[in-house]
C-alpha cells in the first residue's frame, strides 16, 4: 500500500461502536473487574487508548517499534535525555533548535550531561568529538533555521561502530519526508506541533524507537515523568496526520518556487533551501528526503538586525509567528525570535545571520505568496511596532 493509502487506514475504526473518527476518550482512570484485572487500561498517564491510537500510528509513520506521545516536542526530548547518566556525553549539531539548546545547556548540564556542538554535516567533526563518554549524536536535518543537511547513512555508521546511539530530531522533513530510522537511527523524535498535527493549533511531541529494548525505557520515563499528551490533543494530531503528506508535497512545492524566486532577488544575500541545487547539501537530501519540506530562509543584503525586522513586519500573508509546519504561511526573524536564548556568537558561528529571515509555507498558492514577499520587499515599513502599539 502507498503512503496516502497507509495514512488513512491505519487509524482504526472503534471496535466497540464503528465511529470511523477515534473516540476521545476524556478519562483520568479506567474501571477494574478485581484489582489489577482491566481492559488494558488503568490510569491515563500510564495509557489512554485515543493516545495509544496515535502512538501506534507514529511507529506506524516512522517504521519503528514503538511511538509515545508527549505533551510537547521538548517534553520528548526531555524524555530521551533522561536515558543518559551523569557524566555522558553528546555530540549535537551546532545549529540545533534553540529550546533543545537550552534544555542541554541550561538544564542538563547541571546534572552532568555534557554536549559538544559541532558541524554535523562534516562527519569528520563529529568523529574528532566522540569519546568514550559519548552517548548520543544528536542530529536535526534539515537544521532550524539554515536547513543543513546532515548524512544520516553514514552517521549512524559511525554511531553503530562506536556504540552510541543516534537521535534524530526529524521535525523538519516530517515522517513524509525522511525515515531516519530507516537510515540507521536509532530514535526519532519530534516537535509534532509542526508538520504532524500541521494546523497551528496543538502543541504536541513525540518519540519514536527502533527496537524493544529502548521502548521499555522510553516508556518508563514516560510514565514516570508524565509528560503525556491529553486525549483531545491526541485526536487532534491524529486528525492532522490524516493530511500529512497532502499538505507537506504542497508545501514543498510552495517552497521550492519561492527559495528559486528569492535567489533572483536584489535585496537578498543567500538563500537556504535543501532543494536548491546549489545548496552544499542537495546531493545528500536528494539521497534521503523524499521532499525538500516547506521550511527555508534567506539572509538580506543589509544584514543587520533593523532590516530584518522591519521585513518581517511587512508582509501579509505570511504572517510574524514563531512556529512552522502549519498549513498557514508564518515567517519569523530567528536571531529575534527562536534563537533568543542562544547567545549572538554561538547564533552567528552557526551560521545565523542577524538578518536571516525563516519562512514556513503554508498551503496557500505559491503566486500569492510571491507577490506578498514582493510587495514586502518594495514596500517596507519604515516605523517599527512597539509594545506600547501593539498592546492598544
Ligand atoms: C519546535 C521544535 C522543537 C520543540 O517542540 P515544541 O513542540 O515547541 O516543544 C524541537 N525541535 C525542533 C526542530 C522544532 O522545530
Amino acid at each position: 500500500m502507498k503512503t496516502s493509502t497507509k495514512l488513512i487506514h491505519d487509524i482504526p475504526v472503534d471496535p466497540q461502536t464503528g465511529s470511523i473518527s477515534v473516540p476521545i476518550y476524556q478519562t483520568s482512570t479506567f474501571v477494574q473487574e478485581a484489582p489489577g484485572v482491566n481492559k488494558g487500561f488503568d490510569y491515563s498517564r500510564s495509557n489512554n487508548p485515543t493516545r495509544q491510537a496515535l502512538e501506534d500510528l507514529l511507529a506506524k509513520l516512522e517504521g519503528g517499534h514503538k511511538g509515545f506521545a508527549f505533551a510537547s516536542g521538548l517534553a520528548a526530548i526531555d524524555a530521551v535525555i533522561k536515558l543518559l547518566e551523569s557524566g555522558d556525553e553528546v555530540v549535537a549539531v551546532d545549529d540545533i533548535y534553540g529550546g533543545t539548546f537550552r534544555l542541554y545547556s541550561f538544564l542538563y548540564e547541571k546534572f552532568g550531561v555534557k554536549v559538544n556542538f559541532v558541524d554535523t554535516s562534516d562527519i569528520q567533526e563529529i568523529n574528532d568529538a566522540i569519546t568514550d563518554r559519548t552517548k548520543f549524536i544528536w542530529l536535526e536535518t534539515p537544521t532550524n533555521p539554515t536547513l543543513k543537511i546532515s548524512d544520516v547513512k553514514a552517521i549512524g555508521k559511525l554511531a553503530k561502530a562506536n556504540d552510541i546511539l543516534l537521535v534524530v530530531d526529524n521535525t523538519f522533513a516530517s515522517p513524509i519526508g525522511q525515515q531516519p530510522l530507516q537510515l540507521g537511527a536509532d530514535i526519532v523524535v519530534h516537535s509534532a506541533t509542526k508538520y504532524l498535527a500541521g494546523h497551528s493549533d496543538v502543541i504536541a511531541g513525540a518519540v519514536v524507537t527502533k527496537e524493544a529494548a529502548l521502548s521499555e525505557r522510553i516508556k518508563f520515563i514516560q510514565n514516570s515523568s508524565g509528560g503525556v499528551l491529553s486525549p483531545f490533543d491526541s485526536w487532534l494530531t491524529i486528525r492532522g496526520i490524516e493530511t500529512l503528506e497532502l499538505r507537506l508535497k504542497k508545501q514543498s512545492e510552495n517552497a521550492q518556487k519561492v527559495a528559486s524566486w528569492l535567489q533572483r532577488r536584489p535585496e537578498v544575500d543567500q538563500v537556504f533551501y535543501p532543494g536548491l541545487p546549489d545548496h552544499p547539501g542537495y546531493h545528500i537530501a536528494c539521497e534521503q528526503q523524499s521532499l525538500f519540506g516547506g521550511v527555508l530562509s534567506f539572509s538580506l543584503q543589509d544584514d543587520t538586525i533593523e532590516s530584518a525586522t522591519q521585513f518581517v513586519c511587512s508582509t501579509r500573508l505570511f504572517q510574524l509567528a514563531e512556529s512552522l509546519g502549519g498549513v498557514k504561511s508564518l515567517l519569523c526573524h530567528p536571531a529575534q525570535m527562536t534563537h533568543k536564548s542562544t547567545p549572538a556568537e554561538v547564533r552567528r558561528k552557526a551560521g545565523v545571520a542577524d538578518s536571516l529571515v525563516r519562512l514556513s509555507c503554508g498551503i496557500e498558492d505559491a503566486d500569492d505568496l510571491i507577490a506578498d514577499l514582493e510587495r514586502a520587499f518594495a514596500n517596507r515599513i519604515q516605523q517599527v511596532p512597539t509594545l506600547q502599539t501593539a498592546l492598544k
